[in-house]
């Protein structure tokens, strides 16, 4: 399995706490002030749950 997740920042607004950060069921989202959220790639385990909560498409699998 080679899919990744990607982190579109300039499609994220960076103004606001990402509520994808607490959809994603292993806690490998997070997120520094209003910042664009960061991954843990040791962690995800590539459900695609953030990426299609994002409204903004900012995360991508
Ligand atoms: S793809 Fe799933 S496991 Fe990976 S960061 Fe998104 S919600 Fe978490």
């Amino acid at each position: 399995m080679d899919r990744k997740l990607k982190i579109l920042k300039e499609k994220c607004p960076q103004n606001h706490k990402c509520p994808a950060v607490s959809v994603c069921p292993v806690g490998a989202l997070s997120q520094k002030y209003f910042e664009a959220p960061e991954v843990d790639y040791d962690k995800c385990i590539r459900c695609g749950k953030c990426s299609n909560f994002c409204p903004k498409k900012a995360l991508i699998l």
